[in-house]
Formats: structure tokens, sequence, C-alpha cells
């Protein structure tokens, strides 16, 4: 029997009303947001907030991004079926799960193991396959999957790590916060021939991402 899913319509509206009325208009990014539940991505609690237009907490002091944010991040990686993609910083799970139905490898990196076991469950519980979970120090990149189609940073660091840069494939596009601790510019950069073009794409705030090419962490040496 086909079971239905309580948060359909609150989901539909999210995606007409915060989402394609703000200018995202990528036919397959708006079908992944209407099709992936968000609510199965969020601490218990939480689930009616899932479709609200705000970041949620997910716990150690994370987020669940804005679903606008995220929309307009998965846009302009501007993905095709058949695209290899690293995402930095896992968190719920939420923002994987859409880059596993727009892509066809999906590495996320997180640096907390508790958050990544909990993206591995909410997978599960989602029915979402293909993406694989790598705990450890994302600016460093993945390199044993390297290059990449595409490569979405979540967390916000001073600079664009360059292992991230060099990851990159020919043609490849790499959409990440970079600026201040609080607040950010969320950047897009596109390699090609070797040259990297850098593309502004506007104002947000994200938690910072904490590594050997991002911020120093309490854990830091
Ligand atoms: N993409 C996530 C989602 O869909 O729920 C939201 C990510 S949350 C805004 C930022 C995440 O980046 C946190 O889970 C944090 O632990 C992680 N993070 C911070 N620094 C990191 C690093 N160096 N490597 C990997 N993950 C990192």
């Amino acid at each position: 029997m086909t079971q239905i899913d309580p948060c359909m319509g609150e989901r539909e509206e999210m995606v007409e009303f915060q989402i394609r009325a703000r200018g995202v208009g990528d036919r397959r990014v708006l079908a992944a947001m209407r099709k992936i539940p968000r609510h199965l991505f969020v601490p218990k609690g939480f689930e009616r907030a899932a479709y609200e237009d705000r970041p949620l907490p997910i716990g150690e002091g994370q987020t669940i991004s804005q679903p606008y944010i995220v929309a307009v991040m998965t846009e302009q990686l501007e993905l095709k079926p058949h695209d290899r993609v690293l995402e930095i910083g896992t968190g719920s799970g939420y923002q994987a799960a859409l880059l596993a139905e727009l892509a066809g490898t999906v590495i996320s990196v997180e640096r907390l193991p508790d958050l990544a076991e909990r993206a591995r469950k909410n997978f599960a519980r989602a029915g979402v396959t293909g993406v694989t979970v790598v705990i450890g120090d994302g600016t460093q990149g993945y390199p044993p999957e390297a290059p990449y189609d595409a490569v979405i940073v979540t967390a916000a660091s001073p600079d664009i790590p360059k292992p991230l840069i060099d990851q990159l494939a020919e043609g490849g596009r790499l959409i990440a916060p970079v600026g201040p601790r609080e607040c950010q510019d969320l950047v897009k950069l596109v390699k090609r021939e070797g040259r990297v073009d850098k593309i502004p794409l506007g104002g947000v705030c994200f938690v910072p991402l904490i590594g050997q090419f991002g911020w120093k962490g309490e854990d830091s040496p």
C-alpha cells in the first residue's frame, strides 16, 4: 500500500511561495525539493517547522539551512544526471539528499561523527540512496574521488579552501559562503581552461567551516 505523506501540502507550499516565487526556476531542482521529505531531516519535535522559511537547529550547535538558500545553491551547481558532486558539511543530510536526486555520485564530508551518523539514519528513513558520508575535515576535500563536477560548501570560511578548487574538474562549479565569521558572501567559481571565474551571488549567514583551510576550532592545533 502506498503511504500518504502528511507533509506533502506543506512541502508544495514551501516550493511555490518560498522558492519558485523568489526566482528559482530550475524544474529539476523544484521537483527534487517537492520530493525529498525535509521533515525527516530535522530533530524530533521540529517536524512542524521543517517547511518554514528559516534555518533550524540540528544539534551540536549546527543548523539545517533555510530552504530558499538550499534551493539557490543547488540551482547554481547546474547539476547533470551523471555529475560527481562533493558536499562539505553533511549536517542533517537534507542537502545531500537533494544532490543525490540530481546527480550521479555524491560524496558528503562531515567533521562531527555524531551528525554523520544521524544523517545516515535520516537517509535510511527517507529512502535516500546514493550518498556516501565521509567523516573528516572537508576543507581538505576528498582526493580519492576527485575530480568533481560540482562542489558545494555548506559552512563558511574566510577564503575558499584551495584543495577544493584543485579538486574541481574542468568545467566544474563550486558554491561556497566566504567572508567574516557572522555573515558572508555566497560565491560561485567556474573552472574553465584552467582559469577560475568568480561570480558573487549575494549575502548569507552560515555556521563556520572549521578545519585546516577554514577557521581554527577549539580542537585545532
Ligand atoms: N548541508 C547541511 C544540511 O543539509 O543539513 C547543513 C550544514 S550545516 C549549515 C554546516 C555543517 O558543516 C555542520 O554539520 C558542521 O559540523 C559541518 N562542518 C564544519 N566544518 C567542517 C569541515 N571542516 N568539514 C566537514 N564538515 C564541516
